[in-house]
């Protein structure tokens, strides 16, 4: 037999481990006899949750009295500071959208650490300098600006995958991205978004006065339009013709395809639309407005009390519904899976629901459990209720667990954690 284990032999690390995860790795012997892995690990599976304190509501909060004397957290970041106020800038159209390589260019620091810096920015920008609420389109269009701002967009005149100004990997994060905005805040709404912020970056082009060139053989034409211009709901065909994708903008108002520019006008007056390189993507929605109604994003719940079924809207929940996040295009995390979904409520108006998830890329994987609530009241300028909120989620990932209130917090989270890896 092994020596008996004592206190004194557990290492520092597996004490951090063990801490973070909830459960002893290993078994543990305790009062002289051996629990093994096999009998502590079934407990969360049966709904222990002792290791997600913010789910259970328990454990010591932030700004606890008991927490007095202790060290402080650093004040903030100068250079966040700064950045917070250039993002201010540009969310009022006074400079143009601010880059992590523009940050990291500034501050002599690594591409990633200027990302990081425009991250906590971000943070400050809307947890301390906004006052007013955010609408969800804002809240969108926020990030949307930061996943665009260094995809150059002119796909028309230029390969995408040679000359976006983005690497490969860079691309394969913004399809992930689109495809988490297209599930959290449904198609429309970010089509609507995307279109607001194509039409504020084709402002910039127009300025610097681009244009197709001395021959329309540098227009190469954005993707095909596979439908009709009356399921064009977001106008992102040609005006004239309605068959295919728009790729020029003539006297500043019309957006063509190229067979219509080329019938109109001429080369050197024509100014190329910008357009993500994820457009198919995003377009999609748009385009087909049937297909929408089919792919509900509603649950359908019935209640133990009465029997009766009632229908919710998914809203931010739908980022961790398969069926949802499974795009033409592809997975929305890759491996990902919905374990359970567990909603409940004490009536029709007060409703939560919890879910759990996971998800895996190569040797990373990702433990998910997320709480919700729904939410009844539409935003503005839509029709249907907001669904389900995030209210708070635990991501569990090589035995640390990380709390996230915000739900592009947690997609961020888990994009960058499953897709940048090599
Ligand atoms: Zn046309």
């Amino acid at each position: 037999m092994t020596k008996e284990h004592n206190a004194h032999e557990v290492a520092a690390s597996t004490v951090r481990a063990e801490a973070a995860s909830g459960y002893p790795e290993q078994g543990v012997e305790m009062h002289r006899r051996s629990w093994p892995r096999r009998l502590i690990l079934p407990r969360p599976a049966a709904g222990d949750r002792r290791e997600h304190p913010v789910v259970i509501g328990v454990g010591r909060r932030a700004g606890d009295r008991a927490d007095r004397g202790r060290a402080r957290r650093q004040g903030p970041d100068p250079r966040v500071v700064a950045t917070a106020v250039e993002l201010a800038r540009a969310g009022d159209g006074r400079r143009r959208p601010v880059t992590a390589r523009e940050i990291a260019a500034r501050y002599g620091i690594s591409r990633t650490g200027g990302y990081r810096l425009l991250k906590l920015a971000r943070k400050k920008d809307t947890s301390t300098m906004t006052t007013t609420a955010q609408t969800a389109r804002d809240r969108l269009m926020t990030r949307m600006e930061q996943l665009f701002a260094n995809d150059r967009g002119l796909g028309v005149l230029t390969r995408y995958a040679e000359d976006s100004g983005l690497t490969a990997r860079e691309r394969k994060m913004q399809y992930a991205w689109v495809r988490a905005f297209a599930t959290i805040h449904g198609g429309d709404r970010t089509a609507v978004v995307y279109r607001r912020y194509a039409r504020q970056r084709q402002k910039e082009i127009t300025r610097t006065g681009l244009t197709v060139g001395d021959s329309w053989k540098h227009l190469l034409g954005g993707p095909t339009a596979p439908t009709a211009w009356t399921r064009d709901l977001y106008t992102f065909l040609c005006v004239h013709c309605g068959e295919g994708f728009s790729c020029v903008l003539i006297d500043g108002t019309e957006r063509l395809c190229r067979s219509c520019a080329k019938r109109e006008t001429t080369p050197d007056k024509a100014v190329p639309l910008w357009q993500a390189v994820s457009l198919n993507e995003l377009a999609f929605p748009g385009q087909f407005r049937s297909e929408q109604k089919t792919k509900s994003r509603f649950v359908r719940v019935r209640f133990n009390t009465d029997g009766q079924e009632c229908e919710y809207k998914l809203g931010e929940a739908g980022f961790l519904f398969e069926e949802i996040t499974t795009t033409p295009y592809g997975p929305g995390l890759p491996n990902f899976r919905q374990i359970g979904a567990d909603i409940h409520g004490d009536g029709r108006g007060a409703v939560n629901a919890t879910i759990q998830a996971c998800a895996h890329n190569k040797d990373r994987s990702y433990d998910i459990i997320a709480t919700f609530v729904y939410d009844p009241t539409p935003e503005p300028d839509e029709s249907h209720p907001y669904g389900f909120r995030l209210t708070g989620a635990c991501l569990t990932h090589a035995g640390r667990t990380t709390e996230y209130t915000d739900i592009h917090d947690l997609a961020d989270a888990l994009i960058t954690g499953l897709y940048d890896v090599d």
